[in-house]
C-alpha cells in the first residue's frame, strides 16, 4: 500500500481534501493486536479513467506530461542538454481491414468516391454523404460483412510484436547510416490511440543519444532519423504466432522533426510551445485511451456481457470477435478474452524506453517525499484493505463534481 495516505476525519470536506478530490478512495486500516487502536485512513484510487475518477485521472495526465516533456526538454533528473539532441515525432497507423465511412476534410468533403460497384453482399462501395466530425457513422464499415474483424483484432493483439521488430530494425538502420565509431541509442516515449474504426495508432517521440555517455550523437540528425523511419516502417513486419498472418503498418505514416535544438533558454516561445504541444498531445492520448468510453472501460467476463454491450454495432463486433477467438485454446497466448474490451490490444497506453526520461514511479515518489517533509500526516506501520468510498456516499458524488469542474479544460482568453 502506498504510504501516501491521510488521516480520516469525519468531516466530508477534509476527507475530500486529504485524497485530492478522489471520487472513490480506498479505505485502509492499521493492522495490530489491539482493535481499539485501529485507525482507518483514505488513499486515492489512482484510476486513470476520467469517467471513473477525474481527480486521479488528472494526476496521471500530469505525470504522463512530465514523463514525455522531460525527455524533450530536460528536468526531473534528465539533463537539460537533451534539448539539443535530434528528435522526431512519429505516428504509425494500422493498415486497412475494409473500407469505413470517413470524416469530411477540406481535401475530400465526400465520404467515399467510387463507381456504382457493389460488394458481394450487395452493398454500394461508394458513399456520397458528408460526415461532419462527431458523426457516429465515421469509422463504421461500409459493409460489415466485408470488414475483416478477425484481421483487425489479431493486428491489435500483435501490435507490441510489430513495434518491437520495427524498433530493432530502426536502431540498426540509424547506426548503419551514422557510420560513427560511437553507437547511437534511440530513446522513445509512445502512446496508443484508438481510431474510430477500432484499430490502434501509435504516437511516438524519438530521441537519438550517443550510447557511451548519453550526449549528442555523432553523424545523426533529424533528417537521418526521418529517412530511416520512413524506410524501416515500410519494410517491417511481424507474424502472428497463432494465425500466421503477416502484420504490417498502414501507409498513413507521418514523421516530423521536433526542433528544440536551437534555443533552450525558453525565450523562443513559439518553439517552446511546439514541444509542449507534443508532450500535451501524447499525455492527452495517455488518458483518453485509458478512458475508452463508458461501456468499454471494464473487462468483459461473460457472453452475456458481450450481448448486452451498449456500443455501436462495429465496436460490439470487434469485442465479440476478440472474445470468441479468445475461447480458442490456441489463441490463449494472445490473452484475447482479457483484452476484448480493448479490441484485442493488450499493451500499456503509455510506455517509454529506459533511458528516455523519468518514470511514473519516480514522480509518485517525489509526491510521497513532499508529503513526508511535514506537509501532510503520514501513517506508520502496516495496513490492510478495509473497503471503498467515503464515510458518506454523497461525498463521492461531490468529490467527482468538484474534480470534474477543476480539471475541465479552460478556454484561452
Ligand atoms: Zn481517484
Ligand atoms: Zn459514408
Ligand atoms: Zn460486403
Amino acid at each position: 500500500m502506498s504510504p501516501r495516505s491521510y488521516k480520516t476525519k469525519h468531516d466530508p470536506l477534509s476527507q475530500i481534501e486529504a485524497v485530492g478530490s478522489c471520487s472513490n478512495p480506498i479505505r485502509i486500516r492499521t493492522v495490530g493486536n489491539n482493535p481499539l487502536n485501529s485507525k482507518t485512513l483514505l488513499v486515492a484510487c489512482k484510476d486513470r479513467r476520467g469517467s471513473v475518477c477525474p481527480a486521479c485521472s488528472h494526476t496521471y495526465k500530469g505525470d504522463a506530461w512530465q514523463v514525455v516533456s522531460s525527455g524533450i526538454s530536460g528536468g526531473k533528473g534528465v539533463p537539460i542538454e537533451v534539448a539539443g539532441h535530434p528528435f522526431v515525432f512519429v505516428t504509425l497507423t494500422a493498415p486497412s481491414f475494409g473500407p469505413v465511412h470517413r470524416e469530411a476534410t477540406i481535401g475530400s468533403p465526400v465520404c467515399r468516391h467510387g463507381g456504382g460497384d457493389r460488394c458481394v453482399h450487395g452493398v454500394a462501395a461508394s458513399c456520397d454523404a458528408r460526415h461532419e466530425p462527431g458523426d457516429p457513422m465515421c469509422g463504421q464499415p461500409i459493409c460489415g460483412e466485408c470488414f475483416d474483424y478477425e484481421g483487425a483484432v489479431v493486428w491489435n493483439a500483435n501490435l507490441g510484436l510489430l513495434w518491437a521488430n520495427t524498433f530493432k530494425r530502426l536502431v540498426r538502420a540509424i547506426n548503419t547510416d551514422a557510420k560513427s565509431a560511437d553507437q547511437v541509442r534511440v530513446s522513445y516515449a509512445r502512446a496508443v490511440e484508438f481510431q474510430k474504426r477500432g484499430l490502434v495508432h501509435l504516437h511516438v517521440v524519438m530521441r537519438s543519444d550517443a550510447k557511451s555517455d548519453g550526449s549528442v550523437p555523432d553523424g545523426v540528425g533529424e533528417a537521418d532519423m526521418i529517412a530511416a523511419i520512413g524506410r524501416v516502417s515500410m519494410e517491417s513486419s511481424a507474424t502472428c504466432p497463432i494465425s500466421k498472418r503477416v502484420l504490417r503498418w498502414g501507409e498513413r505514416m507521418t514523421v516530423t522533426p521536433i526542433e528544440v535544438a536551437v534555443d533552450t533558454s525558453g525565450e523562443d516561445e513559439e518553439q517552446e510551445d511546439r514541444y509542449l504541444a507534443i508532450a500535451s498531445y501524447i499525455a492527452k492520448y495517455a488518458t483518453k485511451t485509458a478512458d475508452a468510453g463508458g461501456a468499454l472501460a471494464y473487462r468483459i467476463r461473460s457472453d452475456r456481457q458481450v450481448e448486452q454491450l451498449r456500443v455501436n454495432g462495429h465496436y460490439k463486433r470487434l469485442v465479440a470477435t476478440a472474445w470468441e477467438l479468445g475461447k480458442d485454446r490456441r489463441y490463449q497466448v494472445l490473452g484475447l478474452k482479457r483484452s476484448a474490451n480493448m479490441f484485442g490490444y493488450r499493451g500499456h497506453i503509455l510506455t517509454k524506453s529506459r533511458h528516455y526520461s523519468t518514470t511514473f514511479g519516480a514522480l509518485r515518489q517525489r509526491r510521497i517525499d513532499y508529503c513526508r517533509n511535514g506537509h501532510m500526516e503520514q501513517p506508520e506501520g502496516s495496513y490492510e484493505y478495509a473497503g471503498r468510498g467515503y464515510d458518506r456516499p454523497s461525498t463521492s458524488r461531490f468529490a467527482y463534481e468538484v474534480a470534474k469542474a477543476a480539471t475541465a479544460p479552460r478556454e484561452r482568453p
